[in-house]
């Protein structure tokens, strides 16, 4: 064999590795960063080592820090597994190598993102004829379509913002809920929106923001608007009220942004499907593969009504460069850029239609099954409405909350991660793996119990 045939085979023996023993290792790493940094640290060495040598020393020594994600108990932050197919379909991407920024070098990977983008669409029931750029995850999702939004807020105000520039145009008023996303002012920030300049809009129990609230606030302001509603609240998965939000905001001339990095996939199911409904009005849509699709990082597509309002935004110039039509440098910051779509291709084609709305429907199943197992745990309270995919639980206070978090982590057989809700502490337990059975649910529940009890 060849070097590239034998690294190749090293890294599959040592993939296969990892996966076969997912079940049986603590979810959390028991290596720091630290132990990860004398494993792998040191100067660089004067001398080379052998492709299959390099990638075998890389599996044998990463393992102790590794993160069982991809396995059935890991339910931290909102983090998805990775099904096979798109497990399989990223290793070909990293093979082909291409370049996919343009449909003119890389035909074939341009054609499965596009066939992805339209299969997305129509899952999540959104205009056919809106743009769809991949990107790395929702937080750049965000930043894409609202720098599309910003765009054409000015546009529509008489501003060219591409010639002109910021410095001296119309201020854009930029509206959020109460519970948005952090990445939402991440993005505003890095659009040169500061943290004084956002409105914020209040939320009701849930997170969801108040449609009177809503309307209070656009009452008292005008010039260019940008309102961002969410699909899918990351501690309890709420959904905003979309029917009543967008022809608010539409009303006043806004440009409605829906963040549903997770959230976007309920339209796929037709039990969960009523969370979404209105959604489709709005102008923009961030949403990611790598959570609730389980397709490997990464992966968040930023997806824009009208693509002419993505071009203006993010076509790009250059002697060099030849135009196909709308390629995915037209819809995206990115250049040179990874196939990312691939992998979502392949994880719809090995699920289809109804295989989507399996999945989702099940991630909901043990959503509820878990809440309903914490529930009955001695001075366990579940403290959110579990109507998406989203769990989130109290221990008694504050302190014993968090020592239960720690305890879980400790103990190894699920991860729950940790948050704040409404000033009290609180355990998150995302729904997002395609990997998790009723038994890990069981064995969850059952070690929860024993660390409760203690
Ligand atoms: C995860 C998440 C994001 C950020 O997505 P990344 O893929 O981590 O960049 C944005 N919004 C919501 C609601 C999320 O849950």
């Amino acid at each position: 064999m060849d070097d590239r045939s034998r690294a190749l085979d090293a890294a599959h023996r040592g993939a296969v590795e990892f996966l076969r023993t997912l079940d049986e290792r603590p979810v959390w790493p028991r290596a720091s960063l630290d132990d990860m940094l004398g494993v792998f640290g040191g100067p660089l060495p004067e001398e080379g080592d052998d492709p299959a040598s390099v990638i075998e020393q890389l599996a044998a020594g990463a393992d102790p820090g590794l993160v069982a994600i991809p396995g059935g108990r890991f339910f931290g932050f909102v983090i998805g597994g990775t099904l096979p197919a798109a497990l399989a379909a990223d290793w070909l991407v990293s093979a082909w190598d291409q370049n996919s920024g343009s449909a003119m070098l890389t035909p074939t990977t341009v054609a499965l993102e596009r066939v992805a983008g339209r299969w997305m669409l129509e899952l999540f029931r959104l205009p056919d004829s809106a743009s769809v750029g991949f990107v790395t995850g929702g937080q750049v999702a965000n930043f894409t379509c609202l720098a599309a939004a910003r765009h054409a807020v000015l546009a529509r105000a008489g501003w060219d913002l591409a010639e002109r520039g910021l410095r001296s145009s119309p201020a854009v008023r930029f509206v959020v809920g109460a519970d948005r996303h952090g990445s939402i002012d991440r993005a505003a920030r890095f659009l040169g929106v500061g943290r004084a300049e956002i409105t914020v809009v209040d939320a009701d129990d849930q997170g969801r923001m108040l449609p009177v609230a809503l309307e209070r606030t656009l009452e008292r302001g005008e010039g260019p608007l940008i309102v961002c509603l969410q699909a899918g609240e990351v501690h309890t998965g709420a959904f905003d009220d979309f029917a009543a939000l967008i022809p608010i905001a539409h009303r006043n001339g806004a440009w409605v942004h829906v963040d549903g990095a997770f959230g976007l996939w309920a339209a796929a199911s037709e039990s969960l499907r009523p969370l979404t409904v209105g959604m489709e009005q709005a102008d923009s849509w961030a949403t990611d593969a790598h959570k609730t699709l389980n397709v490997p990082y990464d992966c968040g597509m930023a997806i824009v009504r009208d693509p002419a309002d993505s071009i203006a935004a993010f076509r790009t110039g250059g002697d060099y460069l030849v135009y196909s039509g709308l390629d995915p440098w037209d819809v995206t910051p990115e250049l040179s850029r990874r196939a990312r779509g691939v992998p979502a291709w392949a994880a719809l084609r090995s699920l289809g239609r109804s295989g989507v709305a399996t999945l989702l429907d099940r991630l909901h199943a043990n959503a509820v099954a878990m809440a309903e197992g914490l529930r009955a745990i001695p001075g366990v309270e579940v403290i959110n409405d579990v109507d998406y995919t989203q769990v989130m639980l109290r221990l008694g206070g504050d302190e014993a909350t968090r020592a239960l978090g720690a305890a879980i982590l400790a103990e190894g057989t699920a991860v729950f991660t940790g948050a704040e809700w409404r000033g009290r502490a609180a355990l998150r337990c995302s729904m997002s793996s395609w990997a998790t059975t009723p038994d890990d649910i069981e064995r969850t529940v059952a070690a929860v119990r024993a660390l409760a009890a203690a």
